[in-house]
């Protein structure tokens, strides 16, 4: 591949990726307020919308406990689960099961779907006797007795009158008000920073900056806040999730939420290389996703200013996914160029040796290219999931490069002077042979390539003035491969 055509379509995807996401502006509803519910059976509540989870990833864990009877107040919702807040001031996260469901209930709706309504509570053997709309009002009349195993049914009432059978799954069970949605931000920080930074400063401060928190637990006077949208990273561990514990409204401290978090970067030099003002930056530049995402009602929480038609949308896939390989080429390809650049520079010592010269670029190329590397991978998200793939590219470019410059730094420069770059004077043919070459992959599969080896005795004039050296370079050429 040219380099000048990886350079233009990166720069294509670039601009792309810009563009895609300027014509995909959030428009999110935040206005709802929190309103009033009853648990109906004793539960606990979790710092996470979910229950404790097995993965680093869904970690989640138990913050206080709720008895069936208490009023709370519904602050947030997540899918099936909703954060709600007592008096005594916890927060909290529980399943909608634990909340009193309400007697006029909203359908549910993803897209346009309608809903059938049955005249019994069976998967077989019922008929269809009407439907129903999502998000219209429904009168909830019977539950179907819970069976294990089996789908759980309705009776409803709709607002003209029909009565009849749907999958409770269909209903809204407490959601007889739209749940507040809180945008919020994912944020990455170095530990040692953001303590330091905060301590002793106003919890309301840090609320401020980075939203509403997922949870409150009161532990022995104390309120610990906590964050799931934050990320520590504390040298080569990954926390997520965290906690502020808070005395009297100011910071004391800040911890991981629940466990010390999932082992990542562990390089030489990768915790010093990271910076979370890129992270939390000029990531989402590259954030090429499409976010089509519905709130519980089925309402659009991101719409783009602009559809294309889908075949355009197709064309444009192809085309960001041909750049985005080139983009990879490209920010793969930067460390060698720099390091291909050191060596020409040193090269111009005309006193320095020619293998003096290829050592300073091969060493500059393993350095720049580790140190690169390593700066991608902790920065840049995408990176950390292919590590191998990035790694094996990065060791083939290494090797690629030094037997580059091998060839092209002792063919150019003069044996005499030490000038670089001499000028080809003419080549003859020395040797030529039959080939055959094969290659054996792991599979057990094999290939087999014929060509000829060519020995060539390149003649070589030194461009020095002064000096007018004539020298010959002894080439070997494989017809095929292709310089
Ligand atoms: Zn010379």
């Amino acid at each position: 591949m040219k380099a000048k055509y990886a350079l233009y379509a990166a720069i294509f995807a670039v601009v792309i990726t810009f563009l895609v996401n300027v014509f995909q502006k959030d428009r999110r509803i935040y206005d709802a307020e929190p309103y009033a519910s009853v648990i109906i059976e004793d539960a606990d509540l979790m710092s996470n919308y979910h229950w404790r989870g097995a993965s680093d990833e869904w970690v989640s864990r138990v913050v206080g406990q709720v008895q069936a009877g208490m009023p709370v107040q519904v602050m947030e919702g997540h899918s099936e689960w909703y954060k709600i807040l007592i008096d005594d001031g916890t927060m909290g996260w529980i399943h909608e099961n634990y909340l009193k469901p309400s007697k006029k209930v909203l359908v549910r709706e993803v897209e346009n779907r309608t809903i059938d309504i049955w005249d019994k509570p069976e998967t077989a053997g019922h008929k269809v006797i009407g439907e129903v709309h999502g998000r219209k009002w429904v009168t909830r009349l019977e539950e179907s007795p819970k069976a294990l195993n089996k789908q759980a049914f309705t009776r409803i009432r709709t607002e003209d009158g029909k009565e009849g059978w749907v999958f409770s799954y269909d209903l809204e069970r407490i959601g007889w008000k739209q749940p507040r949605l809180i945008q919020r931000d994912e944020w990455r920080y170095n530990k040692k920073r953001i303590v330091k930074r905060w301590t002793g400063r106003p919890v309301e401060k840090f609320i401020g900056r980075y939203s509403e928190p997922h949870a409150i637990m009161i532990e022995e006077g104390r309120k610990i806040y906590f964050f799931n949208n934050l990320y520590l990273f504390n040298d080569h561990r990954k926390e997520i999730g965290t906690q502020v514990i808070t005395e009297d409204g100011n910071i004391q401290n800040i911890h991981y939420s629940a466990r010390p978090g999932q082992l990542i970067g562990r390089f030489p030099l990768s915790a010093s290389l990271r910076f979370p003002i890129i992270m939390n930056n000029l990531w989402h530049v590259f954030d090429l996703s499409y976010h089509k995402s519905y709130n519980r009602f089925g309402d659009k929480l991101s719409e783009t200013i602009y559809n294309p038609p889908q075949w355009l949308s197709w064309i444009l896939v192809i085309l960001v996914v041909i750049s985005f390989i080139s983009l990879f080429y490209i920010i793969l390809f930067v460390p060698y160029y720099i390091s291909n650049k050191i060596a020409l520079g040193v090269s111009l010592n005309q006193k320095l040796a020619n293998k003096i010269i290829l050592l300073v670029a091969a060493i500059s190329g393993i350095i720049l290219g580790y140190i690169y590397f390593v700066f991608i991978n902790v920065n840049i998200g995408t990176f950390n999931n292919y590590f191998l793939i990035h790694f094996l590219f990065v060791l083939g470019m290494t090797i690629g490069f030094i037997s580059k410059w091998k060839s092209d730094l002792l063919y150019n420069r003069c044996s005499k002077c030490r000038n670089w770059s001499g000028s080809d004077a003419g080549s003859e043919l020395v040797d030529k042979s039959e080939h055959t070459l094969t290659t054996t992959y792991s599979s057990g599969n094999k290939t087999v390539e014929h060509g000829t080896k060519e020995v060539w005795l390149d003649h070589r004039l030194c461009t020095n003035q002064e000096c007018g050296h004539f020298w010959s370079i002894v080439r070997t050429r494989w017809s095929g491969w292709h310089r």
